[in-house]
């Protein structure tokens, strides 16, 4: 087949990765399908954001098909994926060393990421897993790899998770994290993202700019990023397009939508978060908070 581009978001789940994704995902020859290297996590009830039951979908029908020759044993490769790609096996894997045992779980990303694209006749994967272990092992397999790091606000983070989402239709939730669990694991990740983005093509993108101007962000990125193709969406496409149009195993529930929204920032944590769980997570995250421009003169426009 023909190379693709796998576009990997990097940074902590609640940063807006579904909303990139779906923007991105309209664009020609892109496909998006939500977090691919967590469709692990996925169980025989959940739905496909395209609204197929199951494991029904057609399209994962295809990519498995064509990657694995069959639909896969999602909780023995949930084995394979805790032993060789936790946050803390990364140091190790950047220095090339436990490579063998991660090898058999990077080759089947490998392969999962070249059938979606395959399936949908694309050349651009977007990806909005967002799992740092998992980008490190798609660069080792000589994929053409570009991060996109997306960062949000820790404040906005932490309240976003301390909130449940409900999972459509099967009445399950997602998991909240408490406060201090979201701020450690928001600076983690975004550590580890940094150093991960010294090592293919990357930019930086945060989702207050991309939520206040999506088509100039959207523009940005993707020439910061050297993809070819598109010049991107213009101001008239500035709406989420329905989750429905893709097929997004694993992600936050509302890929499966089935209206089209409007962009709107996310700003409600401004007037509902204690205010001093705000102090707290500033005062545990100020060096990346000035670094990604929350705070001080960068940030003016969002703060
Ligand atoms: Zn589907």
């Amino acid at each position: 087949m023909a190379s693709i581009t796998i576009l990997y978001m990097l940074g902590w789940g609640r940063s807006g990765g579904t909303l990139l994704g779906q923007l991105l995902g309209e664009l020609p020859g892109f496909v998006y399908a939500g977090e691919i290297a967590n469709v692990w996590s996925w169980s025989d009830r959940a739905r496909c954001s395209c609204g197929a039951a199951g494991p029904s979908c057609p399209f994962w029908r295809g990519v498995f098909d064509r990657a694995l020759g069959a639909w896969p044993d999602m909780e023995r490769v949930l084995t394979s994926h805790s032993r060789s790609a936790r946050l803390r096996h990364m140091p190790w894997l950047s220095l090339g060393l436990r490579t063998a045992q991660a090898k058999p779980y990077a080759e089947m990303l490998a392969r999962v990421y070249e059938a979606v694209a395959e399936t949908a006749d694309a050349q651009v994967v977007v990806d909005s897993t967002r799992r740092p272990p998992e980008g490190l092992l798609l660069t080792r397999r000589g994929l053409d790899v570009r991060f996109l790091h997306l960062v949000r606000d820790p404040r906005a983070v932490a309240y976003s998770w301390s909130k449940r989402i409900k999972e459509r239709p099967e009445g399950g939730t997602l998991a909240p994290h408490s406060s201090p669990t979201s701020t450690l694991h928001w600076v983690a990740w975004n550590l580890a993202s940094e150093v991960l983005r010294r090592r293919r093509p990357s930019t930086l993108l945060r989702y207050e700019d991309l939520a206040h101007d999506p088509g100039a962000q959207l523009r940005r990125v993707l020439r910061e990023l050297g993809i070819a193709g598109p010049p991107g969406p213009e101001e008239r496409d500035l709406h989420v397009p329905p989750g429905t149009r893709f097929h997004a195993l694993a992600g936050n529930p509302i890929r499966a939508t089935d209206e089209p929204r409007p962009i709107e920032p996310d700003e409600e944590w401004r007037s509902r978060q204690p205010p001093h769980v705000r102090f707290l997570i500033g005062l545990a995250t100020w060096p990346l908070l000035l670094r990604y421009g929350y705070v001080g003169r960068a940030g003016r426009r969002v703060g």
